[in-house]
C-alpha cells in the first residue's frame, strides 16, 4: 500500500507544508477534507489558499507562528504542539489540537509533518468546566461574605479599587457594580457622609495605602471597629483589611464592611453578666467573711462563758446556789454554741440537697396550735402577746410535712417575738386559697409583729446566708442569720415561697406561702404534745421499766444512766453493739423494755446491732422499741435509723423533754407507732 494511501485512510487529519516562504500545503489526507467540510483537495485548497497560514483562524495566527517557532528551537526531536481555531467551509469555526514535527529533507527543503484532531469538543468542555468553576468560586465568596455589606478587591499598585459588593445605604459614596476605580480617596466621601466626626480621621489612616501596606507586611489581615451614624442612631462597623495577594509586596487586598451591632451589644451583655457575677462573688465572699468573724465572735462569747463559769462552777462548789448559777448559765451557753453548730449544719444539708419534704397526714390548725406552744415560753418572758387565728380553713387536712412547717413558722414567730420590745404584739394566722392544681389548695401563713422593722435596703438581703441588720448585732441579740436562709431553702423545697414587707418603727409581716395537697380523708393523727411531758411528768409511771443504754463514749454514757435513772427508770448499760446483742440474748424475752442506741460506735454499730436484734427469733426480742442517740441529725441520717429498723432518731446533745415524751411513747405503745 502507497504512503498517500495509508494516509488517505487515517482517521485523524495529517498534511504536509513548506516550513518557509508561503508555507505552502504539500498534502492534506481525507480526514483534513472532512474537518474543513470540503469535498475535494481543490476546495481545501482554495479555502485555504493552500497556505498553512489559510488554515490558521487568523486571530490565532500570530500566537500559533509564534509558539510553534519557540518549541521547534527547544525540542530536541523538532516536534511542537498547538491548539487554535480554523474556520470550515461553511463558516463554522472549530478548534485544533495540533501535533507537529520539522523536518528538514534534501529534497522537498524544510517542511511540517501535522496531525490533526478535532478539539472543538473538548474546548467546550474545558470552557464549561472553568465557567463551573468560577460560578463555584463566586458562589464562595457570596457565601463567605454574607456577613459583609460591602466588600472590595483593591490593587494598591495600580491605584484600583473595585467592588464586589456595596450596601445600599452606601452605594453613592462608594463606586458600584464592576466599575473600576482609584484607590487614592475612594472612600473619603463615605467617611464624610456617614462616619462619627470622632472615628472620621481613625478610619481614614487606616484605609491609607502606607498604612495598609505598612500593616499586612506583618500581619495577613486587621480589623478596625468604628461607628456611624444612622437615622440619628449610633452604629457600630468593622472594616477588614485581607492581604490576598501571594508576592513579597502588599497589593492585592481585599477590604469588608460589616454591621458588628449584635455582636457589641452581646458584648456589653456578657461584661455586665460577668460584673454581676462579680458583684455578686464580691458580695457572697464578704457576707461569708462577715460571718465567720461573727461566727468566731459567737463561739468565742459562750466558749468564754462556759470556760469562765465552770471555773467559778469549781471554785463555788460549796455554795450551791451560786454554783447552780454558774450552771445556767454555763447550760444556756452550751445551748447557743448548739443552735450556732445547728444552723450551720442544716443549711449545708439544703445546699447539698440532703435535705427532703416528708409530707403525711395532717391538719393545718395542728400545726397552727404547735407554733403557739413552741412559742409561748419565749413570748410570755418578754411580755409579748402571741395571738394564733385556729378558725380551721375550708380543707384543714393536708398532706404536708408538719415538722418542717412548724419549724418554718417558729423560726418566724421567734423572730418576731426576738425583735419586738416587751408589751408588743405577734398576730399569726393562716389562710387557705384556690389552687390552680386539682386536689390542692395554697395556704398563706402570716406572721406579723409590731416589732423594731427592717430597713428597706436590708430587706432585699434578708433571706440571704449569714446577713443580719446593724441595730440586731449591735444590739447584742443572739442569732447566726441563718434562720430565715433555711426557712426559704425549706419552704422552696415544698414548692413555696416566703416573703418579707416591713416598715422601721412599726414591725413586720412575714408570708409563707405553699401548695399543699387536700386530703380527702379528715382522719389525721392526734398531735405529738411535746408540752404533756412538761405539762405532766408524771403521767406515765417509770417504776419497774428496764432501759438497756448503749454507748462508746463514757461520759454520754455516764449523763443518759442519770437522767434516766432520775426518772424513775432502772438502767443497764453496753459499751457497745455487740455487746447489746449478747445482752438481750441472753436476757429472758421481755427483761429489756427499751434500747437507746447510739449509732456511731467501734465494732458492731447501732445499724447492724438494731438489725440482728430484729432478726431475733422471740417476738418479744425482736419488738424491743430502738431510739438512736446521734450527733449526726440530718434528714439522711434519721432515713438510716429507721431503715434499719430502729423506732426513733434523737439527736445529741440530748433533749431531756423530748427523751422523756418518745420513752413514754414507745413504752405505752409497746414499740407501736
Ligand atoms: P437571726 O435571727 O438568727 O439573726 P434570721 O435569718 O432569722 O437570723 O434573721 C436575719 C435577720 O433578719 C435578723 O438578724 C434580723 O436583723 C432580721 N429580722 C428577722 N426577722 C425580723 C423581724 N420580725 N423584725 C425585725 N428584724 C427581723
Amino acid at each position: 500500500m502507497s504512503f498517500q494511501k495509508l494516509a488517505d485512510g487515517m482517521p485523524g487529519g495529517f498534511f504536509i507544508y513548506h516550513a518557509t516562504g508561503e508555507e505552502e500545503i504539500i498534502y492534506a489526507n481525507e480526514a483534513m477534507l472532512r474537518i474543513f467540510e470540503c469535498g475535494s483537495l481543490e476546495e481545501f485548497r482554495e479555502l485555504t489558499g493552500n497556505s498553512f497560514r489559510g488554515i490558521v483562524h487568523p486571530e490565532d495566527l500570530e500566537y500559533v507562528e509564534e509558539s510553534i517557532r519557540e518549541q521547534i528551537s527547544a525540542s530536541r526531536y523538532d516536534l511542537d504542539y498547538v491548539e487554535y481555531r480554523i474556520l470550515t467551509r461553511s463558516g463554522a469555526v472549530r478548534w485544533i489540537d495540533d501535533y507537529g514535527h520539522f523536518v528538514h529533507s534534501e529534497t522537498a527543503g524544510d517542511i511540517f509533518y501535522v496531525f490533526v484532531g478535532d478539539a472543538t469538543e473538548k474546548k467546550k468542555r474545558q470552557a464549561e468546566e472553568k465557567e463551573r468553576l468560577l460560578r463555584e468560586k463566586l458562589e464562595l465568596i457570596e457565601g463567605l461574605s454574607i456577613d459583609y455589606e460591602s466588600l472590595f478587591h483593591a490593587d494598591l499598585d495600580a491605584d484600583r479599587i473595585q467592588a464586589y459588593r456595596v450596601s445600599d445605604r452606601v452605594a453613592e459614596q462608594f463606586c458600584t457594580g464592576h466599575e473600576v476605580c482609584r484607590f487614592t480617596g475612594f472612600d473619603a466621601e463615605y467617611i464624610r457622609k456617614w462616619v462619627c466626626p470622632e472615628d472620621r480621621a481613625a478610619l481614614a489612616g487606616v484605609s491609607d495605602p502606607a498604612f495598609i501596606r505598612e500593616k499586612l507586611s506583618k500581619d495577613r489581615k486587621y480589623e478596625v471597629n468604628y461607628r456611624i451614624q444612622k437615622d440619628g442612631k449610633t452604629e457600630y462597623i468593622q472594616l477588614r483589611v485581607v492581604n490576598v495577594g501571594s508576592g513579597q509586596e502588599v497589593s492585592q487586598i481585599v477590604m469588608g464592611y460589616r454591621d458588628i451591632n449584635d455582636e457589641i451589644a452581646q458584648e456589653v451583655k456578657q461584661k455586665q453578666v460577668l460584673k454581676e457575677a462579680l458583684d455578686e462573688a464580691n458580695r457572697a465572699n464578704k457576707a461569708k467573711n462577715r460571718f465567720l468573724s461573727n461566727m468566731s465572735h459567737d463561739i468565742r462569747t459562750p466558749m468564754n462563758a462556759i470556760v469562765g463559769f465552770t471555773a467559778l462552777a469549781k471554785k463555788h462548789v460549796e455554795e450551791l446556789e451560786k454554783a447552780s448559777e454558774y450552771l445556767d448559765m454555763i447550760s444556756s451557753a452550751g445551748d447557743q454554741l448548739l443552735q450556732l453548730l445547728n444552723d450551720v449544719l442544716e443549711i449545708s444539708e439544703i445546699e447539698s440537697g440532703q435535705t427532703y419534704v416528708e409530707e403525711k397526714k395532717c391538719r393545718v390548725t395542728d400545726i397552727l396550735r404547735q407554733v403557739q406552744e413552741f412559742t409561748h415560753p419565749r413570748a410570755a418572758g418578754k411580755n409579748i402577746r402571741v395571738s394564733v387565728d385556729i378558725r380551721e380553713p375550708e380543707h384543714n387536712v393536708v398532706m404536708a410535712d408538719q415538722q418542717k412547717l412548724v419549724m418554718i413558722l417558729s423560726c418566724l414567730a421567734d423572730n418576731a417575738i426576738k425583735y419586738t420590745g416587751p408589751g408588743g404584739r405577734v398576730s399569726i394566722a393562716a389562710e387557705e386559697r384556690k389552687s390552680p392544681r386539682e386536689d390542692y389548695a395554697v395556704y398563706r401563713f402570716r406572721v406579723e409583729d409590731n416589732g423594731i422593722g427592717i430597713e428597706s435596703e436590708f430587706l432585699e438581703h434578708i433571706f440571704e446566708p449569714f446577713e443580719r441588720a446593724q441595730n440586731t448585732t449591735m444590739s447584742g441579740i443572739y442569732g447566726t442569720g441563718l434562720g430565715l436562709t433555711i426557712a426559704r431553702g425549706i419552704v422552696e423545697l415544698m414548692g413555696g415561697s416566703i416573703e418579707a414587707s416591713s416598715a422601721v418603727g412599726r414591725g413586720s409581716v412575714f408570708t409563707v406561702t405553699v401548695p399543699l395537697r387536700i386530703s380527702v380523708c379528715p382522719q389525721a393523727p392526734a398531735p405529738l404534745r411535746k408540752a404533756d411531758a412538761e405539762e405532766d411528768p408524771g403521767a406515765f409511771a417509770a417504776e419497774g421499766i428496764r432501759i438497756l443504754a448503749v454507748d462508746d463514749n463514757q461520759i454520754n454514757l455516764e449523763i443518759e444512766e442519770e437522767v434516766l435513772k432520775e426518772a424513775g427508770y432502772l438502767v443497764e448499760t453496753a459499751e457497745d453493739g455487740s455487746v447489746a446483742v449478747e445482752m438481750v440474748r441472753h436476757r429472758d424475752p421481755g427483761y429489756y423494755d427499751l434500747i437507746l442506741m447510739d449509732i456511731q460506735m467501734p465494732g458492731m454499730d447501732g445499724h447492724q446491732a438494731t438489725r440482728v436484734i430484729r432478726k431475733m427469733e422471740d417476738p418479744q426480742r425482736a419488738d424491743i422499741p430502738v431510739i438512736a442517740l446521734s450527733a449526726n441529725n440530718s434528714e439522711k441520717d434519721r432515713k438510716a435509723s429507721v431503715e434499719s429498723g430502729m423506732n426513733a432518731h434523737l439527736a445529741k446533745p440530748l433533749d431531756i423533754s423530748l427523751l422523756y415524751e418518745l420513752l413514754q411513747k414507745y413504752l405505752k405503745n409497746g414499740g407501736r407507732e
